[in-house]
C-alpha cells in the first residue's frame, strides 16, 4: 500500500510539473534528473574551465602570471569573474537557443547549473543583479535571459535580486563589433538606479566574451558607490 501511495504522488507531480525528470536538451526522461533538467550525458558534454586562470576574469593562462593581458590592457573594475564552463560545444548551442530561439524555460536548467557552482564559493553578496537589456530589445525577445538567471539564483540563495542598472541607449549587438568598437558602443549606455553604499553586488550575465559589457555595468555600479562587484556567467 505504501508503494502504491508513493506512485500516485509521483504521478500527480508528473502531471503538475511535466518538465521534472526530463532533460531539456535531449528530452531523455529519468527519475534521477529531478529538477536539474539536464541528463548526465548532456551534463558531461559541458566542458569545465580547468587549470591556471586569470585571477580577475578567469581566462585560462598559459604563462605563470596572475592576470591576463586583456585585463592588463583594459583593467576591470569588478573584483572577480566567476565562470564555470567553456563557452563552446553543447553549452554555446544551448545558450544561443535560450536567447534567440524562444527557449526561455531553459533558465531553470541553466540557473540550476549556476546555483550548484556558486553556492560553495565564499563570497559575501548583498544584492544579485543582472546585465539589463534595452526596453526595445526586451520587448522584442520577450524576456531578459540574464534577469531570469539572476532571479532564479536570488530565490535559491535567498538573496534579494533587483534591477540596479538601466540600459538607456539601444546599442548595436556587441558580437558584431571588434574590441575597440565594443567599448565605444557601450559608453554611457548604463546608468545606475539607486545608491549602493557599501553593498556587495553579484552581477549576472549569460556569457563573458571580451568583458566590456560586464565592465561597463560594473562602472555604473561603482558610480552608485557599490563596494565589491563580482561577475557571474555560465561560460567564457
Ligand atoms: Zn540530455
Ligand atoms: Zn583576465
Amino acid at each position: 500500500m505504501e508503494k502504491f501511495k508513493y506512485n500516485i504522488t509521483n504521478l500527480f507531480l508528473d502531471l503538475l510539473y511535466p518538465e521534472n525528470n526530463c532533460c531539456m536538451i535531449c528530452g531523455y526522461w529519468d527519475e534521477k534528473i529531478g529538477k536539474d533538467y539536464i541528463c548526465r550525458e548532456c551534463f558531461l558534454k559541458i566542458e569545465n574551465i580547468k587549470g591556471h586562470r586569470c585571477k580577475v576574469c578567469s581566462k585560462p593562462l598559459v604563462s605563470s602570471g596572475d592576470v591576463c593581458l586583456e585585463c592588463i590592457e583594459e583593467p576591470k573594475v569588478f573584483k572577480k569573474l566567476f565562470a564555470p564552463y567553456q563557452y563552446s560545444g553543447i553549452l554555446s548551442k544551448t545558450i544561443k537557443d535560450y536567447k534567440y530561439n524562444n527557449k526561455a524555460y531553459y533558465y531553470k536548467m541553466l540557473g540550476e547549473l549556476l546555483y550548484k557552482y556558486i553556492k560553495g564559493k565564499c563570497i559575501d553578496v548583498d544584492i544579485i543583479t543582472y546585465v539589463p537589456l534595452h526596453k526595445n530589445k526586451k520587448r522584442k525577445r520577450g524576456y531578459n535571459q540574464s534577469e531570469l538567471l539572476a532571479k532564479y539564483l536570488g530565490d535559491k540563495l535567498n538573496i534579494p535580486c533587483e534591477k540596479l542598472i538601466d540600459r538607456v541607449v539601444d546599442t548595436k549587438a556587441q558580437n558584431q563589433l571588434n574590441r575597440e568598437d565594443r567599448k565605444n558602443n557601450l559608453k554611457n549606455t548604463f546608468q545606475y538606479k539607486k545608491d549602493l553604499q557599501d553593498k556587495n553586488i553579484l552581477l549576472v550575465d549569460d556569457v563573458y566574451t571580451t568583458g566590456t559589457t560586464l565592465n561597463e555595468c560594473s562602472k555604473a555600479l561603482l558610480k552608485a558607490h557599490a563596494n565589491n562587484i563580482y561577475g557571474l556567467t555560465l561560460g567564457r
